[in-house]
Parts: C-alpha cells; sequence; structure tokens
C-alpha cells in the first residue's frame, strides 16, 4: 500500500493499479506458457501470471492462485505439498490448454514471512501443529490477501474461473474481492510421512477439503 509521502503517490494522481507488467513467452516442462510481472503500484513486490491458450473473456477458466513457497516450490519441500500442488496445477492447465497460475510472492508460510516460517519448523519439531506455532510465534494463523489476485486476472480479461484448490477460504476470498468463482476443482497431492501432519491439520483447523482415505 502506498504510505503518505511515498513519491508514487505524490506523482501518481492516477488509478493505475499496477507500475509495470511486462510479458514473454516461457517454455517449461509443461509446454509453452506466457509469463507476466506484475508489480502492484507503490510495492516492491513482484507477482507472476503463467498463461496458457487465449484467456481473455473466459469463462469458467482453469485457475490457480498459488502462494509462494520457496522451501516447497523450489527446494523440493517435503514438509507441505505446495510444490507438488504448483506442478500439478501447471500440468493440469497444460493439458486443458488453456488457463491461468497466478504466483503470489510475500505470501510464504500463510503471510508471515520466510524466516517466521522456519521459526515455526523449529516449533513444529517440537510437536506443535502448523497453527499452534504460529499463534505460539504472536503471529496470524492466515493474512494472505487475494485482491492483487483478482485485480491480476481482471487485467487477463478473465471473467469467472474454476479454482484449483483444497482451500474453500481461498473461493470466498477471491469471490469476495470480485473474482466469480464457479467451481472448486480439487488438487490431489500425494501424502508423505512428513506432511501427514500438515495436511491433517489443514483439514481440521483450516477446513481443507483432503481426502485421507
Ligand atoms: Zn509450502
Amino acid at each position: 500500500m502506498n504510505k503518505p509521502g511515498d513519491k508514487k503517490t505524490a506523482t501518481a494522481g492516477s488509478d493505475k493499479i499496477f507500475d509495470h507488467i511486462v510479458s514473454s513467452v516461457l517454455p517449461t516442462k509443461h509446454g509453452e506458457f506466457h509469463i507476466h510481472v506484475y508489480q502492484p503500484s507503490g510495492e516492491t513486490v513482484e507477482h507472476v501470471a503463467m498463461v496458457k491458450g487465449d484467456v481473455s473473456g473466459q469463462e469458467s477458466l482453469l485457475v490457480r492462485v498459488h502462494s509462494e513457497c520457496l522451501t516447497g516450490d523450489v527446494m523440493g519441500s517435503l514438509r507441505c505439498d505446495c510444490g507438488e500442488q504448483l506442478d500439478a496445477a501447471l500440468a493440469k492447465i497444460a493439458a486443458e490448454g488453456k488457463g491461468v497460475v497466478v504466483y503470489l510472492r510475500g505470501h510464504e508460510g500463510r503471510g508471515i514471512g520466510l524466516a517466521n516460517k522456519i521459526r515455526a519448523y523449529q516449533l513444529q519439531d517440537q510437536g506443535r501443529d502448523t497453527v499452534e506455532a504460529n499463534l505460539d510465534l504472536g503471529l496470524p494463523v492466515d493474512t494472505r490477501d487475494y485482491q492483487v489476485a483478482a485485480r491480476i486476472l481482471e487485467h487477463l480479461g478473465v471473467k469467472t474461473i474454476r479454482l484449483m484448490t483444497n482451500n474453500p477460504k481461498k473461493m470466498k476470498k477471491l469471490a469476495d474481492c470480485g473474482m466469480p468463482v464457479v467451481e472448486r476443482v480439487p488438487v490431489l497431492t500425494a501424502h508423505t510421512p512428513h506432511n501427514i501432519g500438515y495436511l491433517r491439520t489443514k483439514q481440521e483447523k483450516l477446513g481443507h477439503m483432503l481426502d485421507f482415505e
């Protein structure tokens, strides 16, 4: 958000939402995507949209809104299922030939930041669960805001979405931000001895819809 005295606030004089938007073709192991980089006005964080096919004007478009998770997405951590969900989303969009992954930076550990996420891991090693650990640290359980995701989808011309998520609250938050969600598409990932406790907590305390059969 802009702060008083911020140079951009002083000079903008417009209702510009993003300071920069740039895009290019990005070949991936899931085929060719277009990568779009968005920087919200007055912020330093850069978000990404991975776009497959012509999405402008689309209804019921397959979409994943993914929160950055360095350990899971990049390092292959088994403490969570983020990397697997991201991979599954890109693969599903590639198979369908059309869709968007909005990749939100600054969402580490449901919004507490990377260092705090690792502090929470220390507490989880001592027996706390993912929700208790945040609370022990005096931090909120979930501070993620989906406003920017809705604006990015709007900018791409997307009308309504089928959201790939196990989290019904994310559907509601996106809808509240003005991006109608017509359907939830479950994201199935493997349970491992490392992430089963984390996944159960997400189901029991955060309302995620997971199948442990
Ligand atoms: Zn993760």
